[in-house]
This record gives structure tokens, C-alpha cells and sequence, in this order.
């Protein structure tokens, strides 16, 4: 594997509520070899050259461990956000799971963003943290039909796989859900295809579903995407041209009505959608210790 200098691993963030609750950041690998056609972290802002090849960063663990045993807030540190943590090399290098074991060893929750089923192999070490602190794992998915999950996010495993994943992670005690995100219009912004998600998230025991129901384009990702267009959806980019212009966000025409269906299903099943009650179910552990040290 190649490797990229870091000076830092760890972030802090300073408002999580917007974002699952986390109190720290940091991405172990730079790039993303998963091939989704629309991603973001492709955008020029990010300044990540060939972003497809996957690096590690040089002393990660070293750099990570220094930090974690200086930081007094022992917050959730969020895993993935700009790149799949559970890439291929991961399997050899571990870096992904000697960072679980430091973030256990301090006594850190965790939160990590994956399309993966590799995280599975980790299943010991996120049963253990989640022992003392808390723990959230977000399974993007962006539709429930493997062969259009195969298009469009090439290099992972399909959507089913992912459903098993979020069912042994949660028949272990893990807090797992879905990132609907992004909803690609004229793709993936089917009413049934939204419905049939919703269904399958609660057969599968997620315990909730966030969508921002829209995708958003900028600078060398809209290139990247328009190309996969062409090549997989006949007559979409002029489309996409058309009805969005060079626009940032990029919603579905009738994106209000979809969100109402989504909300309405998951309410119907009792999955937690809005992202106020997700972080305050998932981090019950820290509300009770602060409850009991309160007594
Ligand atoms: S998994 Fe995430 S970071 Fe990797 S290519 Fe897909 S959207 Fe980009």
C-alpha cells in the first residue's frame, strides 16, 4: 500500500448534530476504491488526486493513539466520512480495526459510515466498545435493487448483502441503520423502491433510516457522475442539464411528496428517521451514566 504523510488523525467537530452526534472525525485511508458514480469526496474542494486509489496514512495508529490518550471527552469518534473505511487493503493492513482497538482501549464510542460487509469482521471489537460507550454503524443504501446497486456503486457489495450485515450487527446489540443517501433523481427516487427500503430496514432490525431525499453536484463530480450517465442511462444527462443547470443541490421534482411516503413508512414500521431522535436513542448509554453520576 502507499501511504500519504499526516500530521493529524483525529478533528474535532464542532457541531455533531447535524451529523449523527459524532465529537471527532478522521478518515485512516485517503481515496475510495468502491467506484460510486456520484460521490461527493470526488469534488475538486477535497483536493484528493486519483481519488479511486486508495492510500493509508503514514503512523496512523501511532499519531491516532497519542491523541486519543490527550483527549478529556471521551465523545464518539466518527470513522468513513470521506472515505470507505472498510476498503479492500483494509483486509490486509487492518488499520480500520487496530484504530477499533485504541478507541476501545481509551474508552471512545464509535460511529462508522460503510457500504462494506467487511465490517463484520470487526463485530468483537464494536460489541466491546459498545460495552462502555456508544456506538452507531451507518449502512448507506441507496436502493433496494442489487443490479441497479451494481451500476451505480460498482466496487461493494450489493444492497442485500448490506441488509444482512445491518441484521447481525443489530441481532448483536449494535445500534445499525441506513443512510438513504443520495437519492438520485430520475434513478433511485422511486416511490415503491423508497417504500420497499423502508419495509426491508425493518425486516433486517435497522433501527432507523436518514435521507436528505436529493444528491448534490459540484466541480469534477458532476463530470465524473455525467459520464457514468452516459454510460449507464441513455438520455439522462441532458436531463440532468436541463432540469438542474449547474445547480449544487439537486432534488427529485416531487422530492416534498417522496419525503412524506418516506416519513410516512417509517413511522408505520417505528424506524427512527429524523436525526434528533437517532442520536438521542443511540447515545441513551452517555444520557444514563450522566443520569446516574447525577444520583
Ligand atoms: S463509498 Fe463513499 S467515499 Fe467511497 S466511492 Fe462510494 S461514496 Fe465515495
Amino acid at each position: 500500500m502507499e501511504f500519504v504523510k499526516a500530521k493529524t488523525i483525529l478533528t474535532k467537530v464542532k457541531d455533531g448534530s447535524e451529523w449523527y452526534g459524532v465529537d471527532y472525525n478522521m478518515n485512516l485511508y485517503r481515496g475510495c476504491s468502491h467506484g460510486c458514480i456520484y460521490c461527493d469526496s470526488r469534488s475538486n474542494c477535497y483536493h484528493i488526486d486519483n481519488f479511486n486509489r486508495v492510500r493509508g496514512k503514514e503512523n496512523a495508529l501511532y499519531i491516532l493513539e497519542k491523541e486519543l490518550s490527550k483527549k478529556r471527552t471521551k465523545g464518539v469518534v466518527g470513522i468513513g466520512s470521506m472515505s470507505d473505511t472498510y476498503n479492500p487493503l483494509e483486509i490486509k493492513y487492518e488499520q480500520t480495526r487496530g484504530a477499533l482497538k485504541l478507541i476501545s482501549k481509551y474508552g471512545f464510542g464509535v460511529s462508522i459510515d460503510t457500504k462494506s460487509d467487511l465490517i463484520l469482521r470487526d463485530l468483537d471489537l464494536l460489541k466491546e466498545i459498545n460495552s462502555k460507550n456508544n456506538v452507531i454503524i451507518k449502512f448507506t443504501i441507496t436502493t433496494p435493487d442489487d443490479r441497479l446497486s451494481k451500476i451505480i456503486e460498482p466496487n461493494v457489495c450489493m444492497s442485500s448483502k448490506r441488509l444482512e450485515a445491518i441484521k447481525i450487527l443489530s441481532d448483536n446489540g449494535i445500534f445499525a441503520g441506513i443512510m438513504l443517501n443520495p437519492v438520485l433523481p430520475f434513478i433511485t427516487d422511486k416511490e415503491e423502491d423508497i417504500k420497499a427500503l423502508v419495509r426491508l430496514a425493518s425486516e433486517y432490525g435497522a433501527k432507523f433510516i436518514h435521507t436528505y431525499m436529493g444528491m448534490t453536484l459540484r466541480e469534477n463530480q458532476r463530470d465524473y457522475y455525467f459520464n457514468k450517465l452516459e454510460e449507464h442511462f441513455i438520455g439522462l444527462k441532458s436531463k440532468y442539464i436541463k432540469t438542474y443547470g449547474d445547480k449544487y443541490n439537486c432534488l427529485p421534482p416531487n422530492y416534498k411528496h417522496l419525503y412524506n411516503v418516506f416519513a410516512n413508512e417509517c413511522n408505520k414500521y417505528g424506524i427512527l428517521y429524523k436525526m434528533d431522535d437517532i442520536i438521542k436513542t443511540y447515545k441513551k448509554k452517555i444520557i444514563d451514566n450522566e443520569q446516574i453520576s447525577l444520583f
